[in-house]
């Protein structure tokens, strides 16, 4: 909803690691099994779909990345793909864990198992928590309470970028 508000592409990782791999690529088939146990994709091959996909014509008048930076070194990459472009806003939406689960498991993906959730939340605070800090310190963390509805999370964060239309 965002991305249509600001006329920007949504990128989202893990929609194009799915696609790879029901597309059957190579990235697809190595990709695979990292993703159905919940785990994440190593950096390398992170860095390498995020810089191809920054690259394409539709993402020159900015973007949203969905997903992406998930690992401190993952940000490094992010910095260094962007060579000097800061980023305009780190938004971080949050929500209990019992309710996270609850919409995971109401989502019907088939790498979203119970067992697989519980492990992308225990992965999540090992390596993409300390990111809040990471970017808290270049000041341009904006929190949301991500636990209301779909329709009040979208005000809030357009309010919180100062966008009015929508
Ligand atoms: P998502 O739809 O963002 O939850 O991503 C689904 C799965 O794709 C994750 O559980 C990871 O296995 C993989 N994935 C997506 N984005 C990343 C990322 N930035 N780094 C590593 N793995 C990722």
């Amino acid at each position: 909803m965002l991305a249509a508000t600001l006329g920007v592409p949504a990128i989202s990782t893990g929609e194009m690691l799915r696609a790879a791999v029901a597309r059957k690529s190579v990235l697809g088939e190595r990709v695979e099994a990292v993703m159905a146990a919940g785990k994440l994709v190593c950096d390398d091959l992170m860095a390498e779909v995020v810089r191809a996909r920054l690259a394409e014509d539709d993402a020159r008048g900015g973007f949203i990345l969905d997903g992406y930076p998930r690992t401190l070194p993952q940000a490094e990459m992010l910095a260094s793909i962007l060579d000097g472009v800061a980023l305009d806003a780190v938004l971080l939406v949050e929500a209990p864990e019992d309710v996270l689960l609850a919409r995971a498991l109401g989502r019907g993906r088939a790498d979203d198992t119970e067992e697989i959730a519980r492990a992308r939340q225990r992965v999540y605070q090992e390596e993409t928590a300390p990111l809040v800090a990471y970017y808290d310190s270049r000041g341009c963390v904006l929190r949301v309470d991500g636990s209301t509805s779909i329709e009040s999370v979208k005000t809030a964060i357009h309010r919180l970028l100062g966008v009015t239309a929508g």
